[in-house]
């Protein structure tokens, strides 16, 4: 008889952001004339820029002709935006990384949850805490992550990332394989440093571990002189593979592109780590349509980049406005400098959860409970730069005089 995969039925409960949309659509069904102010899940708000769009109509009106009709793209991309995410996005930062090296796909999330199909069960997985859950839940299903107990898997190694460190994570104190590293964090709003990034770079090369580098918000990298990518950091290109979206870089949440970076330089046990990801992906995806991936080749022209930057100061002049009604109100955060995510630590002895459901109903104001993404988010909530000025800045002097 058929038997199922196991490992999903020791996944706990609700996926956070269900239960998050649960308890919203259960205040508007009480409420039904309430309006709500969402700083909850991570989606744009921004439309595509006007590159994008010409370019994607142009793509379309080339697909409706004999002459330049495509049928199935090729799986690992189109060479013209492979070249243009290799020159602008690499090369002009001073890493050395090569079109043959990038992996064209329909997002980030997918991408760092299947590329576990390269990887032996038996591999040790080291997470930040609080973590973008993906990371846990798909080394969970594919059953790396052992037994859930407690609020944590058995399997599984966790980086504490606190107050105390800045919410940088400590190198692990025993040996793990593959790491997963995001920065500028989601949800902490952290952002390491060359420096930082040199140490975990270090460490991987000489404990032969890999890490699993997911960079899906460099754009919003404000401070000069922060890498936006591992590759920027010397030693990278033999330990580090990264994660890149044009999801919250160019309003693409809805429309489907993203990118991974696997370099030839990255060889474990003889095998190059590339040319594995380049044969699964040629059996198990079968590319990103062309019209996507003209939109997406849009974003580096000169008008897209202009309008590139247009859209991310756009989201950073909230993170800016709500920071500072905070901080004026005397609480404490991490974020919303070079990331639109906000970390906002709650008043002693108020939960998450207790902190989520007071904002519910005396601010209207959804956020994302900290608990959600880890034991060490718990007194914390995350909250997003996405929303139009106005209502962010409302809802930052509602939660600021809610919990006060
Ligand atoms: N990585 C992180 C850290 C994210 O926060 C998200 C989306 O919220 C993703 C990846 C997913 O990106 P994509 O839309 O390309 O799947």
């Amino acid at each position: 008889m058929v038997q199922v995969n196991n490992n999903y039925s020791k996944l706990p409960g609700n996926y956070l952001f269900s239960e998050v949309a649960r308890k919203k659509q259960a205040y508007l069904e009480a409420h039904p004339t309430a309006q709500l102010i969402n700083m909850g899940i991570g989606d744009v708000t921004r439309p595509l820029f006007p590159a994008v769009i010409a370019a994607m109509q142009q793509a379309v009106d080339e697909m409706g002709q004999a002459s330049s009709f495509r049928g199935y793209a090729p799986e690992q991309g189109y060479d013209f935006l492979r070249q243009l995410i290799a020159e602008c996005d690499f090369q002009a930062r001073g890493a050395d990384i090569s079109a043959d090296e990038i992996f064209v796909s329909d997002g980030a999330k997918s991408d760092c949850a299947n590329i576990g199909d390269i990887f032996a069960l038996d591999n040790i997985v080291a997470v930040c805490d609080p973590v973008y859950p993906v990371y846990v839940d798909s080394n969970a299903m594919s059953g790396r992550a052992g037994e859930y107990q407690d609020g944590r898997w058995s399997k599984l190694v966790y980086l504490p990332c606190t107050k105390d460190n800045a919410f940088i994570p400590q190198l692990p104190q025993q040996p793990v394989d593959l790491i997963y590293l995001c920065f500028p964090n989601n949800p902490t709003g952290a952002t390491a440093t060359a420096a930082q990034l040199q140490q975990w770079v270090d460490y991987a090369n000489a404990q032969g571990a890999v890490l699993l580098f997911d960079a899906a918000y460099e754009a919003f990298i404000r401070t000069p002189g922060l890498p936006h990518s591992i590759y920027e950091i010397e030693g990278a290109k033999t330990c580090a593979i990264e994660f890149r979206s044009f999801s919250k870089t160019a309003g693409f949440t809805g429309t489907r592109c993203a990118y991974t970076v696997v370099p030839k330089d990255l060889v474990v046990q003889g095998q190059s780590l590339r040319d594995m990801w380049y044969r699964r992906q040629c059996t198990k995806f079968n590319g990103v349509s062309y019209i996507v991936q003209r939109g997406a080749a849009a974003v580096y022209s000169a008008a897209g980049q202009q309008q590139l930057e247009e859209t991310i100061s756009y989201y950073m002049n909230n993170a800016a406005g709500i920071r500072k009604i905070l901080q004026q109100a005397g609480l404490s955060i991490c974020g919303g400098v070079d990331s639109p995510y906000i970390w906002l630590a709650l008043p002693d002895g108020l939960s998450s959860w207790q902190a989520f459901d007071l904002l519910l109903q005396e601010a209207q104001v959804v956020t994302t409970p900290g608990s959600g993404f880890g034991s060490c988010g718990e007194g914390y909530l995350r909250m997003t730069a996405f929303g139009e000025p106005d209502s962010s800045l409302r809802a930052a002097e509602k939660i600021a005089a809610a919990l006060r």
